[in-house]
């Protein structure tokens, strides 16, 4: 890996977005677009075309005749050899791809190359291995006459899939959902975060490059409600729908998909919980709290805003955790003392920083953070908050109970398991907990009783490919991941045959 000093030099990608429709870069007729801005320095990156419903028709048209031509008559090794090919040229693109993330979301390059890369390209050899290996079910039955019948179940492909992703780990959760839909057969049309137009777009290189089909993999850039995004989701000739975003934009996709009863595979918000028994690690539970909370500028899905900390160790752990985030560099992403970024953009910042001041308005406990940082003179267009910690908080107030997406927790303290157990699971959300503490019967008995997708003990993040992904409650609908994404990507057609 080799990033330059300045983003910017990095000469191997366009930095004017395009849409990608039938293997072509274009920038459709609309005649609308907006600046993609840099939250780093509030810099201007590039241009990014707006989609209207042209080119949303013509996105959703090519991929449909794709489905029923070259991708649709490809064979299975043919197609997943392609595909490995397409995870292989993003590797060796790494550097155009890392610079194209980190400049659209100002995310530190020491995490994007760790995380955000190397599972973008995973996400297309895993669901290659997945889908070699997709077997159906067969019951032999008997009949009056005495021959009997035979039922089996094909699976062919769902369709045309619209994915439309969120700008908080861009490549990564779009493959997430592109890397599935292709390897089991599927044509898709992607609208990125219109925060984060660049990889999806530089993606389009890649399936050019590898010589995949024109019309596989199309992108339309624009924004949501009442854009592209809106016309992409309603278009009558999308199969299915499956997204990654807040909870709210999940509810407007599943009242689109409802007409032609399309189905849709929701991954959304949460208001995630992390456990701290007094019986645990204390050292490991602060570095891995730490990690939740701050990870990619607490940017992140699955990352913790609520802690609960044993009264015994209440205290302790939020000395050795406040020292911790105050020794977080704040910088730009190619400085590998980076610890952290900005936030995506100046609404988003505005929406944390709102945030900060309801804190205090219902009375929290500082204990570190809560303003708007000093940076240097270079930085001082960007979205920077400082990362943030409370106490105090009744359990009531919005700091506690809303997704904020931001640097920032609120540690509260509690006594017994029950408690704790109650507090966590009262939240319309259901995405993530994490729990530490060395008793192994009471991380299995916690761990069960959490009323969320993923639990993870003495950990956070960590997570098999193959495992099920997904939010209970408000935090989603379906499971992906390994053989769980064929709920959503295929069909099933059961074949009864009379002997
Ligand atoms: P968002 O919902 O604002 O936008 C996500 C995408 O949906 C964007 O591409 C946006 O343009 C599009 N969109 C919004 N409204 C739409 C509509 N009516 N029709 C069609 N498209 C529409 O979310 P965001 O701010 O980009 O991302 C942050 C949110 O995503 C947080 O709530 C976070 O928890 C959630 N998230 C969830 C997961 C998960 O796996 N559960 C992962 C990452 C992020």
């Amino acid at each position: 890996m080799n990033i330059q000093t300045d983003l910017r030099a990095q000469a191997g990608f366009r930095r004017d977005a395009s849409h990608f429709i039938d293997g072509v870069f274009t920038q459709g007729n609309s005649g609308k677009g907006w600046d993609n801005i840099c939250p780093v320095d509030g810099s201007r990156i590039g241009f990014v075309p707006e989609a209207g419903e042209a080119e949303v028709d013509a996105a959703v048209k090519a991929a449909r005749a794709a489905l029923e031509g070259a991708w649709g008559r490809m064979s299975l090794a043919d197609r997943t050899s392609m595909l490995a090919e397409v995870a292989a040229e993003i590797n060796r693109r790494f550097d155009d791809f890392l610079s194209a993330e980190c400049l659209d979301t100002g995310k530190p390059a020491s995490l994007a190359s760790h995380i955000d890369i190397p599972r973008g390209a995973a996400n297309f050899t895993m669901f290659t291995d997945v889908a070699k290996t997709v077997s159906t079910e067969c019951f032999p039955m008997p009949t009056p006459d005495g021959a009997g019948a035979l039922n089996y179940g094909l699976r062919r492909p769902r369709g045309v899939i619209a994915v439309i992703s969120p700008w908080n780990l861009p490549l990564l959760l779009m493959t997430w959902k592109v890397g599935p839909a292709l390897a089991l057969g599927n044509t898709v049309v992607v609208k990125p975060s219109e925060a984060t137009p660049l990889t999806a777009t530089l993606l389009g290189e890649v399936m050019n490059k590898v010589g995949v089909p024109k019309g596989v993999y199309n992108v339309i850039h624009g924004f949501g409600g009442n854009s592209a995004g809106q016309m992409l989701t309603q278009h009558p000739g999308v199969n299915g729908v499956t997204f990654t975003g807040s909870t709210k934009s999940g509810e407007n996709i599943m009242r689109a998909a409802a007409t032609g009863i399309r189905p849709v595979s929701l991954e959304l918000g949460g208001k995630n919980p992390g456990i701290i028994f007094a019986d645990c690690d204390i050292d490991k539970a602060v570095e891995g709290a730490m990690r939740s909370v701050f990870s990619n500028s607490g940017q992140v899905c699955l990352g913790t805003e609520r802690l609960y900390v044993q009264r015994p160790i209440f205290d302790a752990f939020v000395a050795k955790l406040k020292a911790t985030v105050e020794a977080l560099k704040l910088g730009r992403p190619e400085d590998p003392a980076t610890g952290m970024g900005p936030m995506i953009s100046e609404t988003h910042r505005k929406k944390v920083l709102s945030y900060y001041a309801r804190a205090v308005a219902d009375g929290a406990t500082v204990v570190t953070g809560g303003a708007v940082p000093d940076m240097p003179a270079e930085l001082a267009g960007g979205a920077w908050v400082q990362p943030t910690i409370w106490t105090g908080l009744a359990d009531d107030s919005p700091v506690v109970t809303e997704e904020i997406f931001g640097p920032c927790c609120h540690i509260r303290p509690f006594d017994t398991e029950e408690e704790v157990i109650h507090l966590a699971n009262a939240t319309p959300y259901g995405l993530a907990a994490m729990v530490w503490t060395e008793n192994l019967s009471r991380a299995h008995r916690v761990g069960s009783k959490l009323q969320v997708g993923i639990c993870w003990i003495n950990s956070w993040f960590l997570r098999d490919l193959r495992t099920a992904f997904g939010g209970a409650k408000a935090s989603g609908i379906g499971r992906e991941g390994g053989v769980h994404s064929l709920e959503f990507y295929t069909e099933m057609t059961n074949v009864c045959v009379k002997l």
